[in-house]
């Protein structure tokens, strides 16, 4: 944590050096009301203050000059787009909105930091928030900017403005008038500017807090997926969030929200050159620069991204262990991801991994103990849990299903004949033919040596019938050789249905069992059904 927030502060600085564009904290000048939650209501007031105090700024110089209007204008939300921030004026028809940077006079600032129009003439250059031409005799702007003209960026320079109807040089007192209050008025805007930085960034860390928070009561696979999301949502407001893990030299999308199609999920997407590829070579969030526009695809042969103006891929990964997968993040919007949030997306980032290894192991203890090691399919646990499962989802909605006990015959020949090792593999045979004719929802399990169950959910006992002999056929049929020795193996079935045969889920076992037994009594090889024998 310590080390985080040191990052933190670090990246502040730095920020402000270079005057970056910080999306929040530089638009707010124009957008206080609705920028953010991350700035609390009391420093809002701290900054209203401020306003006002340019305002007043303002008010001095207009007085002092005898001016008509003093404007101040200042860059941003959006680049080459300045809007009035403050003024003080006579002239009633004054615009007070947004332009475009270079419109009338303001162009004239491009390239450099003052001018002045004198007299100023018809002929002169629009100036913007005079909606009609009125009557100006003299005009003047200053930059008001922390770095050189070419190197002004949005949210970080303004100009100010003074008209007035003399038609008079603006003499030298008068003139350091004006850059002097330019200095005052930018002085205050940047102190302002970094109260709410420090605002943001206390609330930043707060969010990244309550991120790892959302994140530390996840357990299993898909509730660290829902974190995961949830987690970067304090963050950042994504359009598009996909979680891809790796599994052998490729990488499979196991988790989305958006507006996209599910069919993209559980397919192997090689790690090629793509994004996704590279993240996972180089071990670092891509892309570096907020814009990907025309370079390498984000996953090979999925336009799943086409149209996101913003994209992040980064890594899951736990210091020294290889990356086990990756975060894609993607917004319609531009420029989604700050700095300072790209810091934030990492740490939680890191903190995915960790919980998608912990809980990839939990699966995998959780699967082991309801797994048959043998066989693969599921043990006499799971059995037991799904068999009560289904027996109260089917007497809770009046429904039906069918339970089939099935048994190898003469088995302990088998083993004595062909050996233990043979045994097993016939076992494994068995066991497969299962997987053939269950369906989604049904259950097959191995419940003892060489003893086996089904169940059968919304199945009567024809329906059940009807799978216990295609099973018997598959393993009558099939091809088993001993050192090329043809070895026939044969099971018996017995069946039962809820409710025709019985409404307790423990007698329902034991009629399928004694089924089971009546069908070895009768000669093996056979399905029986409990009703035919009693
Ligand atoms: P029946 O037709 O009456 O069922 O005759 P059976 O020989 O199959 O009789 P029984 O069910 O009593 O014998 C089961 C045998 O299965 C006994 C045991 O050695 C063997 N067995 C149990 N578990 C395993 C296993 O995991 N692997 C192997 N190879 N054999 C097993
Ligand atoms: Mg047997
Ligand atoms: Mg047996």
């Amino acid at each position: 944590m310590g080390n985080w927030f040191s990052k933190l502060t670090a990246q502040r600085q730095s920020d402000n050096r270079q005057s970056d564009r910080i999306s929040v904290v530089d638009t707010l000048p124009f957008q206080i009301e609705n920028s953010s939650d991350l700035i609390s209501a009391d420093r809002l007031h701290v900054v209203r203050q401020f306003r006002k105090y340019v305002e007043n700024q303002l008010k001095i110089l207009q007085l002092s000059l005898n001016a008509n209007s003093v404007v101040l204008f200042w860059s941003g939300p959006l680049a080459e787009q300045l809007t009035v921030y403050a003024f003080s004026s006579e002239y009633e028809g004054l615009v007070n909105g947004t332009f475009p940077d270079g419109s009338g006079v303001l162009g004239l600032l491009k390239s450099r930091n003052q001018i002045d129009l004198v007299p100023y003439t018809p002929h002169s250059p629009n100036i913007p928030y005079h909606g009609v031409r009125s009557s100006v005799g003299s005009f003047l702007a200053r930059s008001l900017s922390c770095g050189e003209a070419d190197q002004r960026k949005a949210g970080n320079y303004g100009i100010l403005c003074v008209d007035r109807s003399a038609t008079d040089e603006w003499t030298i007192s008068e003139q350091t008038l004006i850059v002097l209050t330019a200095d005052q008025v930018l002085n205050n805007l940047l102190l302002s500017r970094d109260l709410l930085f420090t605002d943001v960034e206390r609330q930043t860390l707060q969010l990244a807090f309550d991120g790892l928070r959302t994140l530390n009561s996840a357990l299993g696979m898909d509730s660290v997926y829902k974190a995961a999301r949830k987690a970067l949502g304090l963050i950042i407001d994504t359009d598009l969030f996909a979680i891809s893990l790796i599994h052998d030299h490729h990488h499979e999308l196991c988790y989305i929200t958006g507006d996209t199609s599910r069919s993209v999920l559980n397919h192997k997407y090689v790690l090629d050159d793509s994004l996704v590829g590279q993240v996972v070579k180089y071990r670092r969030t891509l892309p570096e620069t907020n814009s990907h526009a025309g370079r390498a695809p984000i996953i090979n042969g999925l336009r799943l991204f086409d149209g996101y103006k913003s994209i992040l891929v980064v890594p899951l990964l736990q210091e020294d262990s290889p990356v086990t997968g990756v975060l894609i993040i993607a917004a319609k919007i531009e420029d989604l991801v700050t700095r300072n949030c790209r810091s934030m997306i990492e740490m939680i980032a890191a903190q995915v991994a960790i919980k998608i290894d912990l809980a990839q192991s939990h699966e995998q203890i959780q699967q082991m103990a309801i797994t048959d090691p043998l066989t693969g399919i599921a043990n006499r646990r799971a059995f037991q849990r799904g068999f009560t499962a289904m027996y109260e989802r089917a007497r809770r909605r009046e429904g039906q299903f069918s339970l089939i006990i099935c048994d190898i015959d003469l088995f302990k020949r088998v083993n004595d004949t062909y050996g233990h090792p043979f045994g097993d593999h016939v076992i494994q045979q068995v066991a497969n033919q299962f997987n053939e004719v269950v369906r989604v929802g049904d259950l097959a399990a191995r419940i003892g040596g060489e003893e086996f169950a089904i169940l059968l959910e919304d199945t009567g006992l024809s329906g059940a019938l009807d799978v216990a002999e295609r099973l018997r056929g598959k393993v009558e049929n099939l091809s088993l050789f001993s050192q090329g020795e043809v070895v026939l193996v044969t099971i018996s079935l017995g069946v039962a249905a809820y409710p025709q045969d019985m409404d307790s889920q423990e007698k329902l076992f034991n009629f399928a069992d004694q089924a089971l037994y009546h069908a070895k009594e009768s000669g093996r090889n056979r399905s029986v059904c409990w009703r035919d024998i009693k």
